[in-house]
């Protein structure tokens, strides 16, 4: 019989590893939190790297309300089944059904468990889930979890898409059922690209297949003339028919904490009776809900915010384009810059920290292999001083590392 090596030899080897491919992650502890005005180690910088894309984390009215509904008790003390649902949670899911144009609305403690709940409680064996290869990691980890038959398709590829849903309805045909969900960021988080959800609607509407789009990335910046802040779907005209399943985190420009799935009143009674991370923890904080239901009133009465984000998007494009930065064709708050190599990544950042700006350093496992990127994101709390010194900072960086948009083969 062999013994097993001993955990410290075998984590040191991993970590070891990690290292020499350039993988390895490091936390950097912050003073403070939110940007854009952040410490690390006694230094201030200028965070390009967070979420809170309106600049509702340091919201005088959402911490007010925060701190108000502290009150409430400093925790949910249970499950939201048991005794942990307070009025404060059923105002915000109000509040989330309204500003995405749904009838209802259910709050998770995460996206992460949103959409991992919600996956595995809509299909499992028998059934199918066709995912984007791009796809965030929480809802590739729901496709796993579900146990139905997990179908990709090549990023935002409608052909590829349709291919997998005819695989799906010959499933079906063979197994004599089973049911087809397609999931879908709104919004890529590392890209910033938008999926082409009116046309994979139309179909989902073909193939009998039911549409989900997380709209991490979309809530709070985006949507229709009636409802601007309703996310990517309502922006491509989708209304509850056509997108029956929306995901939202309030992590991003709600600057909170919590995530939502949105739907009919159906969906959401199911989902409160099966899906597993929604039942087996604790209820959301009171408090939390109430800076929430403070961050959807700004969102919904202050529009300025989202007019600020996108002065700052078109300055950071235009003035990229003219320091011959090379763009991804992206028109939201996520703006990367397409490095491939890891090291290259690793080091541009660190000069970048050592300039005073914090921009995050993606890498695989977090893209695919080749594609390591530097992950900018802006908000309407940047100035536009902000924008310009870091990339005044970034063009100097990438000549420095010998990159720059003469050099063939670094960006395509
Ligand atoms: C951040 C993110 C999530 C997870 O949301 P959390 O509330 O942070 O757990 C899910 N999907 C996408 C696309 C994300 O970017």
């Amino acid at each position: 019989m062999t013994s097993t090596a001993p955990l410290a030899e075998v984590l040191r080897q991993r970590l070891a590893e990690r290292r020499e491919r350039n993988l390895y992650r490091e936390l950097k502890t912050l003073a403070a939190a939110p940007g854009p005005q952040a410490e690390v180690d006694g230094v201030p910088l200028v965070t390009f790297s967070s979420n809170d894309y309106l600049g509702l984390a340091t919201h005088p009215a959402v911490i007010a309300a925060q701190q108000a509904g502290a009150e409430l008790g400093a925790g949910a003390t249970a499950s939201h089944l048991v005794n942990g649902h307070l009025e404060v949670h059923e105002q915000l899911q109000d509040r989330i059904a309204g500003l995405t144009g749904r009838e209802a609305a259910l709050v998770f403690s995460s996206g992460y468990l949103a959409n991992v709940g919600t996956i595995c409680a809509l299909v499992g064996r028998g059934d199918n889930i066709i995912s984007d290869r791009l796809n965030h990691a929480s809802l590739i980890d729901g496709a796993r979890l579900c146990r139905a038959e997990s179908l990709r398709f090549a990023h935002s590829d409608l052909a590829a898409l349709e291919r997998q849903l005819q695989r799906a309805q010959r499933n079906r045909k063979e197994r004599g059922g089973g049911n087809i969900l397609v999931a879908v960021d709104g919004v890529y988080s590392m890209d910033g690209d938008c999926a082409p959800l009116r046309e994979m609607a139309q179909l989902c509407r073909e193939y009998g297949a039911w549409l989900m789009v997380d709209e991490a990335h979309g809530f709070g910046v985006m949507g229709s003339a009636e409802l601007p802040a309703a996310g990517s779907a309502a922006a491509a005209g989708l209304g509850q028919d056509e997108a029956p399943v929306l995901m939202g985190t309030l992590g991003k420009a709600a600057g909170n904490a919590g995530a939502f799935v949105a739907g009919s009143r159906e969906l959401v009674d199911y989902l409160v009776q099966f899906a597993r991370p929604y039942i087996y923890t604790t209820g959301m904080p009171p408090a939390i809900a109430a800076g929430n239901i403070a961050a959807l009133d700004i969102m919904q009465s202050e529009p300025g915010h989202r007019e600020r984000l996108r002065q700052r998007i078109g300055q950071f494009r235009r003035r990229a384009a003219e320091l011959g930065l090379p763009l991804m064709p992206s028109a939201t708050a996520i703006q990367p810059l397409l490095l491939g190599d890891e090291e290259t990544v690793v080091r541009v950042a660190g000069r970048l920290q050592e300039r005073g700006f914090l921009v995050g350093a993606i890498r695989p496992p977090t893209v695919p292999a080749g594609t390591a990127r530097l992950r900018i994101t802006l908000s309407a709390a940047h100035s536009e001083k902000q924008v310009e010194d870091l990339l005044l900072v970034l063009a100097g960086a990438l000549v420095e590392y010998g990159i720059n948009g003469e050099s063939p083969g670094v960006w395509s």
